[in-house]
């Protein structure tokens, strides 16, 4: 993955987090140049991405409770797709999604 672009030739450069370098905010590191040699430096910005969803069931809705895809299946839950929150499954749903079902080894 390419981070940044030189600021002498402008090629694109790998930014090397070796050993956990140049991850500290307000403080200014340097790397050379993989095409032009020279030596830059660069700051970081830790950018946190967020991404929001309606979630109807935090607000007076109902969960929509999905099947999780666990092995062994009998461990599966419920897990709403909005919010997130997890149930067991009722008697019910066992025996809709055959949870205690064995596959069984001919
Ligand atoms: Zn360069
Ligand atoms: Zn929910």
């Amino acid at each position: 993955m390419k981070d940044t672009y030189c600021p002498y030739c402008g090629e694109l450069q790998d930014i090397n987090h070796d050993d956990g370098y140049g991850y500290g905010e307000d403080e200014i590191f340097n790397q050379e140049c993989s095409n032009c040699g020279k030596i830059f430096t660069f700051t970081t910005s830790v950018l946190f991405i967020y991404d929001t969803a309606k979630a109807s069931c935090l607000n007076g809705g109902k969960h929509k409770f999905e099947l999780t895809h666990t092995y062994p299946k009998k461990y599966s839950k419920m897990r709403c797709e909005m919010c997130g929150e997890e149930r067991q499954p009722t008697t019910e749903e066992r025996i809709k999604y055959k949870l205690d079902e064995e596959v069984q080894n001919a």
